[in-house]
């Protein structure tokens, strides 16, 4: 989302405090040039200014001579001095271990017993080390007006994603009510409902990267977990919580922030009732529950800069109820439950033909109930929590072939872009972008499959093109990616066909 999407407020620094850091700098305290002050008031402004800097400077050990910043939690000792925990403990180590003989050390040359009293003199300001100066923090409020509508959503969308036009819409529509909600909180005495949305799609087929492209328009923070790691409070695995304790780092522990977040529960239909199982279900049916009320809102206490709690870690609250969150999966067998169902309904006669056609469509998955999930394992309460439910398609060669060059950030435009800092000219004709996509639908893996293709082919031609300044243009052919030939190489004012099994190793 751009910036004017949603009101931005800076906390600005005034000029004051500016100029209070440029006399800090240059060590004015102001009250140099004052003669006329009598000394005991010129100490007392002193004291108080070093008072108020205490917060900019960082303490340093006075054994290693590492600032607090690198080497951790500094002990504090008398006469204002500081010690890394690092030389304490080798401090200690060395005493207790026996392994130092006190009478011998004091006749080595250059070691020396550092005797307290002696640093009396020592003055504070010469153990502290400036901190770095922390960029101020954009704040967002929500209001509705800036909320951008469903079409602006979608078309931003439109922009990243290829294709999945249907969830792009019911995406765009259940983003756009959610924060209408939460600007508004309650409309009258009708409050809007939750839009957590579940979606149903191949692996490799965008879920992921729907969600993230969303977030980052939106600019919210988002977590992404895997409902696999998942397991019942007091269980070996991450405890349900953890999803939350993960939005809140992604805010910067913002918890006003977070409270406004996007998580993404991936494979949750590995979170599907264990069928015939006699043992207690900690990662299946109980996470299921255990996730009931964070998805409807509660107040969920979380450690704040740890992934679990322990009395180490100070606590925060954060409410979900106005996190939206947005569950996925591939749910692999649901295709079988869906055919089932509806030959079930044409096997009783009113649509024979339709039997048929069942068994071997493609788009089956869209036809998914609330009823097929419940079949899969999916316990009611969880999917009434998830009101939006939508399913992607999974990707055919056309749009294989479009995900590798239209993105904004489309894979090949990433190469060429590399490529033009070197002034080279990269061009994939038509038959090497529909031979990629044959490659990765073979592999099974949707989208995913398509960089790691490239990177390989693509491997040489990084390698080789730079060593020659005279390339002007290099051509990715379809012969070059079925390994029957090689790129085209044109060099700067000329053209010049290259074959060979591996034509980039001959340029
Ligand atoms: P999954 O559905 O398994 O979560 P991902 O979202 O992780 O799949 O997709 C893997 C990669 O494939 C993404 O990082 C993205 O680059 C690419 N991709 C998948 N689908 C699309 C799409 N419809 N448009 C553009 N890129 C896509």
């Amino acid at each position: 989302m751009s910036d004017k999407d949603f009101i931005i407020e800076e906390t600005n620094y005034t000029e004051e405090s500016d100029n209070k850091d440029e006399k800090e700098r240059t060590g004015d305290t102001g009250t140099d040039d004052r003669a006329d002050m009598c000394d005991d008031k010129e100490e007392v402004t002193a004291q108080s200014e070093d008072d108020k800097d205490d917060d900019e400077y960082e303490k340093y050990c006075i054994i290693c001579h590492r600032p607090e910043s690198v080497a951790g939690k500094m002990v504090d000792l008398p006469n204002n001095m500081t010690v890394c925990s690092d030389c304490m403990r080798k401090s200690f180590d060395a005493m207790t271990d026996g392994s130092i003989d006190y009478s011998k050390l004091m006749n080595i040359p250059g070691v020396q017993f550092l005797n307290l009293s002696d640093m009396e003199n020592v003055t504070p300001k010469s153990q502290k080390i400036k901190k770095k100066k922390e960029k101020p923090k954009e704040y967002h409020t929500l209001s509705i007006k800036d909320i951008p509508a469903p079409h602006k959503i979608k078309a931003q969308l439109d922009e990243y994603v290829v294709g999945q036009e249907y969830a792009k819409k019911t995406m765009s529509v259940a983003v756009y009510n959610h924060y209408k909600r939460v600007a508004t909180n309650m409309m009258d005495d009708i409050e809007i409902e939750k839009s957590n949305m579940l979606m149903i799609g191949p692996t490799g087929s965008g879920k992921t990267y729907l969600v993230k492209t969303l977030a980052r328009l939106l600019d919210v923070p988002l977590a992404i977990t895997d409902a696999t790691s998942l397991t019942e409070a007091g269980y070996i695995g991450d405890d349900i919580e953890s999803v939350v304790s993960k939005l809140l780092a992604a805010a910067d522990n913002d918890v006003e922030r977070a409270e406004q977040g996007i998580i993404f529960i991936d494979e949750i239909d590995k979170i599907a009732k264990k069928r015939n199982s006699s043992q207690r279900d900690v990662s299946g049916e109980s996470v299921q529950q255990g996730m009931l009320k964070l998805l409807e809102g509660s107040e969920v206490e979380v450690p704040v800069g740890a992934n679990s709690k322990n009395a180490m870690v100070p606590l925060t609250t954060v409410s979900t109820k106005n996190i939206l969150f947005i569950c996925g999966g591939a749910f692999p067998d649901l295709e079988e439950i869906i055919k089932e169902r509806l030959s079930r309904k044409t096997a009783m006669g009113f649509n024979a033909e339709l039997k048929d056609k069942y068994e071997h469509g493609k788009d089956i998955l869209s036809k998914v109930t609330v009823e097929d999930l419940r079949t899969f394992g999916m316990i009611p309460e969880f999917i009434g929590r998830l009101p939006i439910i939508f399913t992607l398609k999974g990707l055919d060669k056309d749009m294989l072939v479009k995900i590798l060059k239209e993105p904004k950030n489309a894979i090949l435009k990433q190469y060429q872009k590399l490529l033009a800092l070197d002034e080279v000219n990269l061009e994939f004709d038509d038959g090497a972008l529909g031979a990629i996509a044959e490659k990765a639908m073979k592999k099974n893996t949707g989208a995913r499959a398509l960089r790691a293709i490239i990177e390989e082919f693509m491997l040489d031609i990084m390698y080789e093109i730079p060593k020659d300044d005279n390339i002007g243009q290099v051509t990715i052919t379809r012969e070059y990616i079925e390994g029957t030939g090689g790129p085209i190489i044109e060099l700067r004012g000329q053209r010049m066909p290259l074959l060979g099994q591996n034509g980039a190793a001959g340029i």
